[in-house]
């Protein structure tokens, strides 16, 4: 699904949010029933097929014959029709001469992008309302938002039969080709193979459907995960966390846990606390009474639960003080998620496991490669560097939850109030940014013309949010970027936001518009464009005309980067194997894969973060929620740091941004690694991100 997530999921916010949406989004189609049986003819119409088109069209397209006739009978149902009418379609359709190869796969790429482009358009106006500081968002206005034009796109194409043209007549492959082969390929080629992509899956409704509910169900179940921090108490009855404070686990606990570096006096008692409260959550030892309910105060330590003295919430008088542990529920959860995916897999024959279509078709970098990666990261002679410069730093001992450290900060040059003023005085409305967009594309070395050229095809409208980009689909469209201005005029976190957009758009518009096809427009995958708009985002005071931070400001930068990946490999690791583990194990039972769970986090860590926390069995690296919502999305984090380095890596080398972003961003959306290595030389590696570190350590004297 290349193409339609490239085209579909285009509001890009921040790396946080990187391929969530997409992630999310299925192939799916609705056939009139679901049981995926190759009719009993089809062998026998296969081989008459083929004896006829060979007689036809000669001995050298017997390759492509045979192809395409076995790609489209593993997807032709019952209903799709009876022999004769396969027969005849097929022999009516495929595409013996390179003349007629060429007009259906003109016609496909200029139809396709008419239709991607037409329904990005509709979405884009239907989500107006709610994108856009425009008033007040009605109910139907939200009903309007949450309609895809094109989310039955497989599923009529399927029906049509213009999918079955496609399938007879261009390559469904399989990523060890785009691999291998795909350095040779030419840009049509390319193009011939992301358009087959479109159709490599037909997967039954009721199958997308169940997995579309066990997904939901994964995700309110995270949603709801609160706990209620005033209501934890150590052993002398202290409450060490304000009333009210209601943290979504994991994300705001990890997040408290770093904010905790700054207080001085209780930092470090609340730090372990809530290190304590996660490795309740992950060993279910958690009492369930304490899940999201301010009625119950709780000692994570000693694991006693209590009626509440203090009522500074939502009391759920229903929810007694019970010690009974939550039953598992967290890997319930994920096993019926996995359990819904897996009914996907003969619906999808060339990457027939939730694990391959994760690696082999959303990232396109097999997954031993990732794997290889990650393990450079953890075991790299950096990691004890970084780690006795923190412990320094912090005057003690590491201890596990330090894995979320966040002290790498540089003071900067300018204080936020001198920025929010010299940003309001330059852009008082949205209209005065549109207008110095050709400027500040300038100052960032785009020539005078491609400057011009990109800033006409960039609409900048009021975001009612943060802020956003939102490319077009078709050549005929511009790209939005949603900037929020207040009334004194635009603010420095603002501006900093708008650059970042401003750097998707960039994108968005040289790789749709001066692409040589329009079914290779866009960048491998969202790290990519998140990566190239980090590098507009890191030149904001450069667009001030302000000094850029000092060498010691990046480094820490650098440093504060390398730890975050450094955490965040070991559990995308973790979570590549327990998918591993529930493959292996497809009828577990929830305590089994806890135990299994459990096991890998301690492997995990006593291997590669052990040695320099100096302590071992820490099961910490299993508490992403992400783990349990968004099946096996977590490795996109460090490869995406990975990817931002190597393209900041290379733009510093190359001297202004412009020209070399241009140049990189031409290679469109074919495999990341060719991607990568026609922009820098290299395939997608960590050794930029290392290097890297190694000057930053060696900048700060450590
Ligand atoms: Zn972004």
């Amino acid at each position: 699904m290349k193409l339609r997530s490239t085209l579909i999921a285009i509001i890009l916010i921040a790396l946080a949010s990187m391929l969530s949406a997409q992630e999310k989004q299925m192939s799916i189609t609705a056939p009139a029933t679901d049981q995926h049986t190759t009719p009993a003819w089809m062998a026998q119409e296969i081989s008459s097929l083929e004896t006829q088109l060979l007689a036809k069209y000669g001995e050298a397209q017997r390759p492509r014959i045979q192809r395409g006739l076995k790609q489209v009978s593993e997807f032709w149902r019952a209903e799709d029709g009876s022999a004769e009418e396969f027969h005849e379609f097929m022999l009516a359709n495929f595409a013996g001469t390179q003349s007629s190869l060429d007009t259906l796969f003109n016609r496909y790429e200029r139809l396709l992008e008419q239709y991607f482009g037409h329904m990005h358009e509709i979405g884009r106006e239907f989500r107006t309302q709610n994108d856009l500081d425009a008033g007040p968002i009605e109910g139907y206005d939200e009903l309007f938002a949450g309609y895809d034009p094109s989310a039955h796109f497989t599923d009529d194409f399927f029906a049509n039969k213009l999918a079955f043209v496609v399938l007879l007549n261009f390559p469904l492959t399989t990523l060890d080709e785009r691999l291998n082969e795909g350095e040779h390929w030419t840009r049509r080629q390319w193009a011939e193979v992301r358009l087959a992509q479109e159709f490599s899956k037909r997967v039954p409704a009721s199958v997308a459907l169940e997995i579309a509910s066990a997904m939901s169900d994964a995700d309110r179940y995270i949603a709801e995960y609160n706990i209620w921090m005033h209501h934890l108490v150590d052993d002398k009855g202290n409450r060490l966390f304000p009333p009210k404070m209601r943290l979504l686990s994991h994300w705001n606990l990890r997040d408290e846990i770093k904010g905790d570096y700054v207080d001085e006096q209780n930092g470090l008692a609340k730090q372990r606390m809530i290190q304590q409260v996660m490795e309740r959550i992950v060993t279910q030892t958690i009492p369930r009474s304490v899940i999201d309910n301010p009625a119950v105060d709780w000692n994570p330590v000693t694991n006693k639960v209590a009626a509440s003295t203090e009522n500074d919430g939502a009391a759920k008088p229903e929810l007694k003080p019970v010690a009974d542990r939550e039953p598992d529920t967290r890997y319930a959860e994920l096993q019926n998620t996995f359990k819904a995916v897996r009914k996907a897999d003969p619906y999808s024959p060339s990457a027939p496991t939730l694990i391959a279509r994760r690696f082999d078709e959303d990232r396109e970098i097999p997954e031993a490669r990732v794997k290889a990666m990650l393990e450079q990261v953890l075991s790299s002679p950096a990691v004890p560097r970084v780690a006795a410069l923190i412990s320094k730093r912090l005057g003690r001992q590491l201890e596990p939850f330090d894995i979320w450290y966040n002290g790498f900060r540089a003071k900067s040059r300018y204080s936020e109030a001198e920025l929010d003023q010299i940003v309001a005085k330059k852009y008082p409305t949205p209209e005065a940014y549109q207008k110095d967009i050709p400027n500040m594309l300038r100052k960032l070395g785009f020539p005078g013309q491609d400057a011009d050229y990109i800033a006409a095809n960039i609409v900048v409208d009021p975001a009612r949010g943060s802020g956003h980009a939102m490319g077009a689909s078709y050549r005929e469209g511009r790209a939005h970027l949603r900037t929020r201005v207040e009334k004194t005029g635009m603010n420095y976190k603002g501006f900093n936001i708008a650059v970042h957009e401003m750097g998707h758009n960039v994108e968005q518009t040289l790789s749709l518009n001066r692409m040589d096809h329009y079914l290779l427009h866009g960048v491998p995958n969202t790290a990519f464009t998140e990566a190239l708009a980090f590098v507009f985002q890191a030149r904001d005071l450069q667009l001030l005309g302000l000094e850029q931070p000092d060498p010691q400001a990046e480094a820490m930068k650098t440093l504060n980067d390398f730890w975050g990946t450094y955490e965040i490999a070991g559990v995308a690791l973790v979570d590549m194997e327990v998918w591993h583990w529930m493959y292996d194990h497809p009828s577990a039972k929830p305590e089994e894969l806890r135990e299994a769970t459990l096991q890998i986090a301690r492997d995990i860590w006593n291997e590669y973060y052990a040695p320099v926390f100096h302590k071992r069995d820490v099961v910490l690296l299993a508490i992403y929620s992400h783990m349990i919502d968004s099946v096996l999305y977590l490795p996109d984090y460090p490869i995406g740091h990975m990817i931002s380095f190597q393209i900041e890596e290379q733009i510093k080398k190359s001297g202004p941004v412009g020209p070399e972003f241009e140049r990189m961003v031409k290679s469109g959306s074919i495999a990341p690694d060719l991607w990568m290595k026609n922009a820098t030389g290299k395939p997608v590696s960590p050794d930029a991100m290392l290097e890297a570190t190694d000057r930053a350590l060696n900048q700060l004297g450590a």
